[in-house]
């Protein structure tokens, strides 16, 4: 880039520069010669130019027309970039299956493992960079503060582990919060069998976190209706729990 690039703050950009940080990441990654790579929010290319030297093909998704113009510089054979917005990528449009990986901008990753998880069944692996704190909640267990929505939806369809914490001095310009590292694999089989009822029914089970379940459910479920004790709060629920009183709700409306 002739001029220094100026983070766009609306893009979510913070920019690796901390070179082990990279490495281990890349290492975490183990990218293999056939891999169906796609990375999300190149940006400058801090992860692109060392995942490019192990793949045949590299398949990158950027919004940013000025980072896009300086990635087309690197001149590479293998990177296929596609311009515009992660969300509304058609991942039908790249050889399955997928691993997809990046450092995600933090204003629209929830939206993005969502949109991932939608198309699940095309995707080998994720490795991304996360804020901690969303990491951490993606991996809570039940009867921690913290577990709630984002762990029981990512949860019920991946296996998931914090793989390492990045502090904040690896970015330029370096975010307030510490980041994490997060691996998620889609699970070969999941209970679920209607995702917008297992929503809507994660999503009023928590909306008041100090309620009971009978109290948030009451107008989705009684008691006589599940073997799930509902006299608890949602927090105390494993995700199998969850998976059970979705189906259980389907089975009633079924009827
Ligand atoms: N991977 C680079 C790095 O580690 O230095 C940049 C990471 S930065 C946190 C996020 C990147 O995602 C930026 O390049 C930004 O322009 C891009 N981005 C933001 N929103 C996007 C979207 N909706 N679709 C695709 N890329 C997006």
């Amino acid at each position: 880039m002739a001029n220094k690039h100026i983070a766009r703050k609306r893009f979510g950009q913070n920019f690796l520069i901390d070179e082990t940080v990279i490495s281990r990441i890349v290492s975490v990654i183990a990218p293999k010669f056939d891999d169906n790579l796609l990375e999300i929010g190149p940006g400058q290319g801090a992860m692109t130019l060392l995942l490019l030297e192990c793949v045949k093909i590299l398949n990158v998704i950027e919004i940013d027309r000025d980072l896009i113009d300086f990635l087309k510089g690197f001149n590479k054979d293998n990177l296929v970039i596609h311009e515009g917005d992660a969300l509304k990528f058609d991942l039908n449009t790249l050889p399955t299956p997928i691993r997809v990986v990046g450092n995600l901008p933090y204003n629209i990753s929830s939206p993005i493992l969502f949109h991932l998880l939608e198309n699940r069944d095309k995707v080998v692996d994720m490795t991304f960079m996360l804020q901690k704190e969303v990491v951490e909640r993606m991996v809570a267990g039940n009867g921690s503060k913290i577990y709630g929505r984002l762990s029981v939806m990512i949860q019920a369809f991946f296996e998931v582990e914090l793989i390492f914490i990045v502090p904040p001095e690896s970015f330029e310009p370096a975010p307030k919060v510490d980041s994490a590292i997060a691996y998620l694999k889609p699970l070969p089989k999941t209970a679920v069998r209607n995702m917008s009822i297992f929503q809507k029914i994660v999503k009023v089970s928590f909306a008041q976190r100090r309620k009971t379940l009978r109290n948030c459910l009451k107008s989705h479920l009684t008691q006589a209706q599940t073997a799930i004790d509902l006299s608890q709060r949602a927090e105390m629920l494993a995700v199998q729990d969850f998976i059970t009183l979705a189906n259980d709700y389907e089975n009633i409306n079924e009827k």
